[in-house]
């Protein structure tokens, strides 16, 4: 279609047309059978992706913050430590909203393009009883991936609940909750869940419900509250109608029809496909004489790449230029240097025909304003690692 855009922003991301058209159903009341199936279903489903047979499934209406609201206001009781892992702007908002329960926080910062390492952690959690420390899994504001499994398994050393920040991770990174000992894995759902905002997503462990269970204060939350939504949640599962705030009908049925489709994928192929796109279009950028982010490729999320604007350009015509090419995406998130960079999203129904399209408008936005490179070099590193690659 002339002048469609291409959404290649870090969330929402471009949707499943299966997805787009579940949405424009009629909605039906909450309670009715087939409504009732679905979020059964979703539910159940969820478990597949998150690799958690075991855990405890919410779907609520909201953002992904508000799944950091209710992890932190459901565990935290005042006076906990919290142990922070932060690789930019969201792991800062994680211990802010932990304070806000009455958390005593420790945050450890990542130098910026680095991750914590696995010493450093441990150092810190030898120093007293922390109740839970938080991760990151992919900073939208960085670009930053962190390997959450041998953190996981670190907090379960010390005695310490593992709480994931999957909200730019989950079913576009690698997760495996039950196997790694994660307690809480939480999302929204604009972004490699595939289904437009609206949605607060969480899995939570059979520990991490014993530790709510065993709360000596009541949640100060009321609408995040676990009290109001395990009856619910426990009774659509059961196939009963229930209620405690009207759920976003149309999402859900989004929901499952997205879920479905990820399943169907297979989460190894699915992850795979975002690892060897990811590949390819930093090949690309690199081809452009472009820099990254993260200090190396290994450290660079599978579902977005922070890229720096070349030096003596003007970021926002980049930006601009990209739009009129109509291909959207996002300028910079971090404080300090939020002028001098812009993310570009690959997460969800990505294909190597977008990532062309969205190279190839670069690549013309960069040469219209003086950028040095050669045409066409960044479009053949591209082909050359799909090609290799077999996917
Ligand atoms: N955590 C991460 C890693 C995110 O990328 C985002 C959204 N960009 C959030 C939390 C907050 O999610 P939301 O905007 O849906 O509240």
């Amino acid at each position: 279609m002339k002048g469609r855009k291409l959404l290649m922003i870090p969330g929402p991301i471009e949707f499943e047309p299966e997805v787009l058209q579940a949405m424009g159903m009629a909605t039906t009341s909450h309670v009715a059978p087939g409504f009732i199936e679905v979020f059964a279903n979703s539910l159940e489903l969820m478990r597949e992706v998150w690799k958690a047979p075991k855990g405890q499934p919410f779907i609520v209406a909201g953002t992904g913050t508000l799944a950091m609201d209710m992890a932190a206001c459901n565990l935290i009781e005042k006076d906990d430590s919290v142990l922070v892992i932060s690789t930019g702007y969201f792991g800062k908002r994680f211990k802010d909203i932990m304070e806000r329960y009455g958390a005593t926080t420790t945050i450890l910062e990542a130098p910026l393009g680095e991750v914590i390492s696995l010493e450093a952690i441990e150092r810190e959690l030898k120093t007293k009883q922390y109740k839970a420390l938080t991760i990151t899994h992919v900073d939208t504001s960085t670009g930053i991936l962190v390997d959450p499994e041998p953190i996981a398994k670190l907090a379960t050393k010390y005695n310490t609940l593992s709480i994931l920040d999957g909200v730019c991770s989950v079913a576009g990174e690698a997760i495996d909750q039950e196997e790694w000992g994660l307690d809480v894995v939480l999302t929204g759902s604009q972004k490699a869940i595939g289904v437009p905002p609206g949605l607060a997503l969480l899995m939570v462990s059979e520990k991490a419900m014993k530790v709510w269970n065993k709360r000596k204060t009541p949640v100060a939350n009321y609408y995040s509250d676990w009290q109001n939504w395990l009856p619910v949640m426990r009774a659509y599962e059961e196939r009963k109608p229930s209620y405690f705030g009207t759920p976003p009908v149309n999402l859900i049925v989004a929901l499952e029809t997205s879920l479905k489709i990820i399943c169907k994928e297979g989460l190894s192929e699915r992850v795979i496909r975002h690892q060897v796109l990811a590949n390819a279009f930093r090949a690309g950028i690199t081809a452009l004489n472009l820099e990254i982010l993260p200090k190396t490729n290994h450290l660079a999320a599978n579902t977005l790449t922070a890229v720096y604007y070349p030096k003596g350009i003007d970021g926002t015509a980049i930006v601009t230029k990209m739009a009129n090419n109509n291909v959207i995406v996002a300028g910079g998130l971090l404080s300090d240097i939020k002028t001098s960079y812009f993310r570009i999203g690959h997460m969800g129904s990505v294909s190597p025909n977008d990532l062309i399209a969205v190279l190839s408008a670069l690549e013309r936005s960069l040469s219209e304003l003086g950028h040095q490179m050669e045409l066409g070099k960044c479009l053949a590193a591209f082909q050359n690692e799909i090609l290799n690659s077999k996917v």
